[in-house]
């Protein structure tokens, strides 16, 4: 039997579970996908639309080709998540990303809720590649305005909020994204917390400048 280092779709699976053990996704709410390749077909695994991440076994994973005119080559089992077209764009945008969290993480969301970005009040906030971690405009779940709106989000950084949704998080592998996701989760329950103290202070631009070049220089934001 493959491990989840060589079976993508194992790797998947984990990962989905794992999100929810965090406490950062409730149910099916989330997605998961990792970049791949089926044959000669480019595109990436994807988490498959209403079955228990408990109940998961590799052949419902659901392999979406990134060149529709492949997708009659490819034979799934299952529906994919209804965010799949989500996940396309910003793997088309990004060739860097190779894999993508997606959570509806308590604190997250509901910063998310009041359209609120999240400020530079911490220094871990460049964690998502910038100096703040952008709340993506309003748009129906599973709609090709989501996708776009969230793929635009991602252009330039590895996260953002989405708006009355929850989060998105990129990485070059499932594991990155997934400790993105549970740090931006992290990040707006402090802030959230540090809210209820007063006004927050932010960091200025070139103390986030000086925080984003060392998380370079050590490699952080991969
Ligand atoms: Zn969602």
């Amino acid at each position: 039997m493959m491990t989840s280092s060589e079976d993508p779709r194992l790797a998947v699976i984990s990962t989905a579970r794992r999100m929810n053990a965090m406490g950062i996704n409730v149910n099916k709410s989330g997605n998961v996908s990792v970049r791949g390749q089926l044959g000669i077909v480019e595109g990436f695994w994807i988490t498959p639309t209403g079955i228990d991440y408990e109940e998961l076994v590799p052949e419902d994973i659901v392999f979406i080709a990134f060149n529709p005119d492949q997708a009659g080559q490819i034979h799934n089992l299952r529906l994919p998540s209804s965010e799949w077209l989500m996940h396309k764009k910003v793997y088309l945008r990004r060739p860097d990303v190779a894999a993508l969290v997606h959570t509806h993480s308590a604190h997250a969301t509901a910063m998310a809720c009041q359209d609120r970005s999240i400020p530079a009040f911490h220094y871990m906030v460049a964690a998502a590649g910038g100096d703040r971690i952008e709340c993506a405009p309003y748009a129906l779940f599973g709609s090709e305005e989501l996708a776009d709106v969230a793929a635009r989000a991602l252009s330039e950084r590895n996260a953002c909020l989405l708006s009355h949704h929850g989060v998105l998080a990129a990485g070059s592998n499932l594991s990155k994204a997934l400790k993105l996701a549970r740090e931006v989760e992290n990040l707006a329950q402090m802030y959230i917390l540090t809210c209820q103290l007063g006004e927050p202070k932010v960091l200025t631009q070139v103390q986030m400048q000086e925080v984003l070049a060392r998380f370079k220089h050590y490699g952080q934001q991969k």
